[in-house]
């Protein structure tokens, strides 16, 4: 064949439409720019102190016990001890009774458990309610499925008292909420405790949205990845044990936030069949299985978990009462130097005001990147500290509301976070000396 025709074979486009203005994300830049700048890391949503042990002897024993099926293929849509005990689980949790055949289904952390929500769920034309700021792959995974994001926003309101703002403080308008649902609303993905604020939603919050999604007819994809992270006696509410709701909510979980292992990537799905049945599809159609050996594991703490329920020596109950303490020494810690934080009632995300540090790190008239983002590029390059800009978590269309804050992440060794301390606190000086 000639040149010429191999020449028009290459002026095809090779990408799929459907991934058209989704190619940027945010995560792919900051990621590499922590590892090669960052001396401490507070950016991506990770512990740096260990897995608890009971997590890791389970490991153990699933490699090296007598079982060589658990190195096998299991149940596609979820290995049996989990889907059993995580079903036991939900069971207590939504006061219900679940078929762990058809009521749960695993996945490949929540990040496919949200894609396998998409994906089955939206159609071309769909619209998707999401609350700003969300966590950022809900908006590029709604297009993907063909649906269109609509977004409402969480405002915020200072406390007058000069006290700290609390994530408490920003909160949904119900008159905008309501305006935003139409009988092209398919679904809203209700993220609580709230990631990047930490919002925990009020029964009233989550009242509000339920009555809407019943009058409209609208499913809620709920994720909460974050469900045994919450502080100070809050009370996490499934929006599923709502009245009417149960039906048309799936709930997302993840083993990485649980048992603080986000590299083992199991996940899950908890709803009515009517909704997992599709998801299923999804599922098989993509990934299929997850690994195993993980899933036998998780499975063992998840045991565990059951046998503990409700006891001081529960895994949900220590982890959030350790995050409380790290939470309140990094809010500390930031009030000192005058880096305003917001305190988030649950998840293991702060989100703090940069304005009195915005000297350093001059403004760029009509730049398109939020300079936030440009504060936060600028911080792990000239301090090595790491953080996540705020408005990464909005739409592009909002995504210059909010350029005043940054997120920092406090799963981390006491080390850790007083090394991030340090740098605010020399970077202060050196601004007053
Ligand atoms: N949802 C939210 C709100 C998250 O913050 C994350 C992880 N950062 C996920 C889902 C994805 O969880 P996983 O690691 O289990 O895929």
């Amino acid at each position: 064949f000639t040149f010429h025709s191999l020449q028009a074979k290459m002026s095809r486009p090779v990408q799929a439409r459907r991934l058209e203005g989704i190619d940027k994300n945010i995560w792919v830049e900051f990621v590499k720019l922590a590892a090669t700048y960052s001396k401490v890391n507070l950016g991506q949503g990770f512990p740096d102190f260990p897995a608890p042990d009971f997590l890791r002897e389970a490991m153990m024993r699933a490699l090296s016990g007598g079982n060589h099926m658990l190195h096998q293929y299991t149940r596609a849509f979820g290995h049996p001890p989990l889907v059993k005990v995580l079903a036991q689980f939900f069971e207590k949790l939504l006061g219900r009774d679940l078929d762990p055949m058809t009521n749960v289904m695993v996945t490949v952390g929540a990040y496919q458990a949200l894609f396998c929500c998409f994906q089955a769920l939206v159609d071309e034309g769909d619209e998707v309610i999401i609350i700003e700021p969300f966590f950022d792959c809900y908006e590029p995974m709604v297009k993907m499925a063909g649906g269109t994001p609509v977004f409402v926003p969480l405002r915020p309101n200072p406390p007058k008292d000069g006290k700290l703002m609390s994530s408490a403080d920003w909160q949904l308008d119900p008159a905008e909420l309501a305006s935003k649902f139409s009988e092209r609303t398919k679904a809203i993905v209700l993220n609580s405790p709230n990631n990047p604020l930490g919002k925990v939603f009020s029964r009233g919050e989550l009242g509000l949205i339920a009555e809407l999604c019943v009058k409209h007819n609208v499913l809620c994809i709920s994720d909460e990845v974050y469900e045994w992270l919450v502080y100070d006696g809050k009370q996490h509410i499934r929006i599923a044990s709502l009245q009417g709701m149960w039906e048309r909510t799936v709930i997302i979980g993840s083993a990485g936030k649980t048992f603080s292992a986000t590299g083992w990537k199991v996940g899950w799905v908890v709803g009515p069949d009517r909704l997992l049945q599709h998801l299923r599809t999804v599922h098989q159609n993509s990934v299929y299985h997850c690994a195993t050996i993980a899933q036998e594991a998780v499975a063992q703490g998840f045991q565990r978990e059951l046998k503990l329920y409700g006891k001081p020596e529960s895994y949900f109950v220590q982890l959030p009462k350790e995050l409380q303490q790290k939470r309140d020494w990094l809010v500390q810690s930031l009030d000192g130097v005058g880096m305003k934080p917001i305190i988030p009632e649950g998840t293991y995300f702060l989100v703090a005001d940069i304005s009195p540090f915005k000297s350093d790190v001059p403004d760029v008239p009509n730049s398109d990147e939020p300079y936030d983002s440009r504060f936060a590029k600028w911080m792990v390059k000239n301090k090595g500290l790491a953080a996540i800009p705020l408005s990464a978590f909005y739409s592009e269309a909002h995504k210059n509301n909010y350029t005043n804050f940054i997120r920092f992440c406090f799963a981390k060794e006491e080390a850790t976070l007083k090394a991030a301390s340090d740098i605010l606190q020399k970077w202060k000086q050196e601004k007053t000396s």
